[in-house]
């Protein structure tokens, strides 16, 4: 558990990214954050240390990552896992079991996955709703309801949660709100300055930025929740290496130049496909026909790189996801490289079909994660895969 300064809070957010959460490094007066590979601290006498007594409870490249990412999302305790559903494992060990949870129907697969498969068999309750209307939120709510889980923009079909509406919900039931921010990093949204209680990240995505690692985060404003958190991480156990915490650190740094460029390049390639003639739908909360754009503009600064992209049979969305060139057909997202993915088949495969079906989740839909390589290029090598498809 790390707290963060106000110095760190008072910066702007490009300052912060390369700042925040640093350690001063009294031996050589490193300038980047050392990485301590180290499993345990040499300690001067009984009950006598600096702090640190065991790498699984405190390590200060991981407290430089969770100060950093704390003070990009507007909190001031941080807590880094594993993974991405590391956290997500460690938020729900709030919980007890016979407590009940409303999630948005269109989480992460494997988000989804944890809560059926696992969390169900230990006694938490689960609705999954379409949280794109807040009254669907509400109307889930119960006596047992402790948390509203929500993604915004969902993967893959970009719908938005009104994130100070559900906010709302959740206070007047007396349930925590869990934001899983994702998406859209803290460049283009801040969860916890609309009323969220807890942000969740995957920084093997954008935080991180360059596909090299896989790591989660946890951030809080709440002392009380930070004390439960720092708790479950250390009694869980489900920490990040510190390399990989250097990672990620070391990623959060070029954090807003590289939300810029993914941003503008997706405006344009989300605009260029909406004109295609192979393309059914454009999937994109930063397109005018998006049909919560108006929502978009209020609580997003920018609509970050992610597109999904209807093509109306399988056949053609597996001809376009096979023969692009530049865009690499892999799973994840966030990389500085462009990738080009099927949800029904890949991320999502473990969500059941009718489900898939029901939140229009087709078999002909492909999902693209714009790099910040040059748009031309990009646009070009969509143009020459379609005319194959
Ligand atoms: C990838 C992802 C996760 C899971 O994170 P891992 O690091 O893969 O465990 C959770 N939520 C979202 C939105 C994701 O994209």
């Amino acid at each position: 558990m790390t707290e963060i300064s106000r110095d760190d809070l008072a910066a702007r957010f490009a300052t912060r990214a390369v700042h925040a959460g640093k350690i001063a490094d009294p031996l050589a007066g490193a300038v980047m954050t050392p990485i301590y590979q180290t499993s345990t601290y040499v300690q001067d006498g009984l009950g006598r240390h600096k702090g640190y007594e065991y790498a699984r409870t405190r390590n200060p490249t991981r407290e430089a990552l969770e100060r950093n990412v704390a003070a990009l999302e507007g909190g001031r305790h941080g807590f880094a896992f594993a993974s991405g559903l590391a956290a997500v494992d460690g938020v729900l060990k709030l919980l007890a079991a016979g407590d009940h949870v409303v999630s948005g129907d269109n989480v992460y697969g494997g988000t989804h996955r944890q809560m059926t498969l696992i969390w169900s068999r230990m006694g938490l309750e689960f609705s999954f709703v379409d949280a794109s209307d807040t009254r669907n939120v509400a109307a889930a709510v119960t006596a047992k309801t402790k948390m509203i889980y929500a993604e915004t923009p969902t993967n893959p079909m970009m719908r938005l949660c009104d994130l100070a509406a559900a906010g709302e919900v959740a206070r007047k039931a007396g349930a925590l709100f869990v934001v899983d921010n994702t998406f859209a990093t803290p460049y283009f949204q801040r969860p916890l300055e609309l009323g969220a209680d807890i942000v969740l990240h995957s920084t093997t995505k954008y935080l991180n930025g360059h596909s090299d690692m896989v790591g989660g985060m946890l951030v809080t404003n709440s002392g009380a929740l930070a004390e439960r958190l720092g708790f479950i991480q250390n009694a869980s156990g489900a920490v990040p290496g510190p390399f990989d915490c250097w990672l990620a650190v070391r990623g959060t740094k070029t954090l807003a130049l590289r939300m810029r460029q993914h941003d503008a390049n997706a405006r344009r390639i989300a605009e260029w496909l909406t004109k295609h003639p192979k393309v059914e739908r454009v999937y994109y909360p930063g397109l005018p026909s998006h049909p919560q754009h108006e929502l978009a503009c209020r609580q997003m600064k920018g609509f970050g790189g992610m597109i999904s992209v209807e093509l109306g049979s399988l056949e053609r969305a597996k001809r376009l996801a096979e023969r692009t060139r530049i865009f690499a057909l892999a799973e994840s997202l966030g990389g500085v490289e462009s990738l080009i993915g099927h949800p029904a088949s890949m991320t999502h495969a473990s969500v059941p079909a009718e489900m898939r079906r029901a939140m229009g989740l087709t078999d002909s839909l492909v999902r693209l994660s714009v790099g910040i390589e040059d748009v031309d290029d990009l646009i070009a090598d969509l143009e020459q895969a379609l005319a194959a498809a």
